[in-house]
């Protein structure tokens, strides 16, 4: 997957598309692999990085939603559940089994949470992961050794999965990329061009080259996420908003604030919500909050209230009491939730359903969804798509098609292991070149030739690209990406072509960015 050889092939094949997708997220990218792999002719365009947005910055959880199920919301449930199943099958190189523990502190929890499991593994049917299983005090304070044994009267243990979202993000584009689709980051749609009173194509902006591009498509699809109205006033200023951006903000911490493999998950909140503490990659991530915003934005900031609401939550249950001293990056997404009919509902109440919509024009929005149903997502605007566009009918092959990065078996203790299949090109270019296998960080295990790999075959064209999507450092830990910052820097520059200035410039720009995923203390 090459930028270089991308931008060539859109300007040799000609500008006339069956669909362009508008929105390089879980959305965007689940629709451009639905749509051609069943044949159709497509291109996808980014403004910044394949996941820059929303999809980078999930829970990293593949689930049915406990939350949704106590909500009533049971056809959602039973889709997400579904969906689980098949990305475990299609992606097990990313999606593995978690189990979680919600540690039981008065007489009626452990009861009460074991009844309601079971009904959420009954409702997984031959796709479930295991049984949901009472714990006793002693057994849950040995799946969870970190957590405050005081009054504490057991435990329930239930499975979900959990994933690595920017990784898959870029393994769906490989994945388009591999049946002659064209992905292309760093591109911007700037409007909708217009054939009569039909949206018939788009103009957009290679944000490296500054060059403009019109391009012709028999449906253009907008998977923009919290920008999507912005697109839609692009054919129709008064066009009504159809998306609530939701903030929600995560704490990573260190690995012992859990001390095990297994998560926690704690189900009612002082304010209504579930918070989650999940083992990932060697830390723990702790979220998430659910703020009403107003405005969309690409790089959201975590509100000060957000942070010690999480704080003190995770107080309640940890037993060495987490400081802002110990978060070691702090990441904040905003959901694209679809508008509800009726004002006045909380973000927290809104249904995580998806929504499809047609313009008067012809223009196909998506809205609302979860990562977990991306492709589910994608089947419905693809069928939606093809019916409008009159384009040949058929079927979608995606429920069982294999993701890029495919393996049986993964060594999960590897540090490498979300490579996947690819884990062995790693190697062949350290047999290449020795000095690829060089460590750049001891702490979170990333060497030389992850960098090389990133530039070469995942399309990292920025410092920022390669520190936050292809390699998780700024996630992990914000400022030991500011410290390996220079050296990715100066492989890149070699990789790309690029000269001293541009180094110094991309290492500015990154450390400005990871300060913000740094809290002040
Ligand atoms: C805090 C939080 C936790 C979550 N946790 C989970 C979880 O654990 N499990 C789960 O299943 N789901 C989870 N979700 C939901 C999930 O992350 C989102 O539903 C999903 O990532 C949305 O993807 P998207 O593609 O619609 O939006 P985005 O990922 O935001 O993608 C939209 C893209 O469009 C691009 N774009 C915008 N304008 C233009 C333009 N003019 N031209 C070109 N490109 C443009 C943007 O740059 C962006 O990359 C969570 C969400 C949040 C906020």
């Amino acid at each position: 997957m090459d930028r270089d050889t991308m931008m060539k092939a859109l300007e040799q094949s000609g500008t006339a598309y069956d669909v362009i997708i508008i929105g390089g997220g879980a959305s965007g990218l689940g629709v451009a692999l639905e749509a051609v792999s069943r044949g159709y002719k497509t291109v996808l365009l980014e403004q910044d990085d394949f996941a820059k947005g929303t999809s980078s910055r999930s829970t990293k959880l593949v689930h049915g939603g406990v939350r949704y199920l106590a909500q009533g919301n049971i056809s959602l449930v039973l889709e997400a559940l579904k969906e689980r199943g098949r990305l475990k099958k299609n992606a097990p190189h990313l999606v593995k089994d978690q189990a979680f523990v919600i540690p039981c502190y008065s007489w009626w929890c452990v009861p009460f949470y074991t009844i309601g499991l079971t009904m959420y593994d009954m409702m997984a049917g031959r796709l479930g992961i295991g049984r949901s299983v009472p714990l006793s005090s002693r057994g849950a304070k040995k799946a969870l050794p970190a957590i405050k044994a005081k009054k504490l009267r057991g435990g329930v243990r239930y499975f979900d999965c959990q994933f690595d979202d920017a990784r898959l993000a870029v393994n769906l584009a490989q994945s388009v990329a591999e049946k002659g689709g064209l992905v292309i980051n760093h591109m911007k749609v700037g409007g909708l061009k217009m054939d009569g009173d039909r949206v018939s194509g788009v103009s957009a902006e290679d944000r490296e080259s500054g060059k403009s591009y019109d391009i012709s498509a028999a449906v253009v699809i907008n998977a923009t996420g919290v920008f999507v109205d912005d697109i839609l006033k692009m054919e129709n200023p008064e066009a009504r908003d159809v998306v609530k951006p939701s903030q929600g903000i995560h704490l990573v911490m260190a690995e012992d604030f859990l001390k095990g493999e297994e998560a926690l998950m704690i189900p009612k909140t002082s304010d209504g919500r579930v918070l989650f503490a999940v083992p990932w990659h060697n830390r723990v991530v702790v979220g998430t909050t659910d703020v009403e915003k107003q405005h969309a934005e690409l790089e959201p900031v975590a509100e000060e209230q957000e942070v010690e609401y999480i704080l003190e939550t995770a107080r309640l249950y940890m037993e060495r009491a987490p400081e802002r001293s110990d978060v070691l990056a702090v990441f904040t997404g905003l959901r694209p939730l679809a508008a509800p009919a009726a004002e006045g509902k909380k973000t927290k109440e809104i249904s995580r359903g998806h929504k499809i919509l047609i313009s008067s024009g012809g223009l196909i929005t998506l809205t609302g969804g979860k990562w977990t149903t991306y492709r589910k997502m994608a089947e419905d605007v693809v069928d939606t798509a093809s019916r409008q566009a009159k384009l040949p009918e058929k079927d979608s092959v995606t429920p069982t098609l294999r993701i890029h990065g495919y393996k049986e078996g993964v060594d999960y203790s590897d540090p490498l292991y979300w490579y996947g299949s690819d884990r062995v090109q790693i190697d062949k270019l350290i047999k290449e070149d020795s000095a690829l296998g060089a460590v750049i960080s001891e702490s979170l295990h990333v060497i030389r030739a992850q960098v090389v790999w990133a530039v070469r075959e995942e399309m990292a064209r920025n410092l920022e690209d390669c520190l936050a999507r292809r390699i998780r450092a700024l996630q992990l830990d914000a400022r030991e990406s500011i410290r390996m910052a220079p050296a990715v820097a100066a492989i890149m520059a070699s990789e790309l072509g690029k000269d001293k200035q541009w180094e110094s410039s991309q290492v500015e720009t990154f450390t400005k960015l990871a300060n913000m995923n740094i809290l002040n203390h």
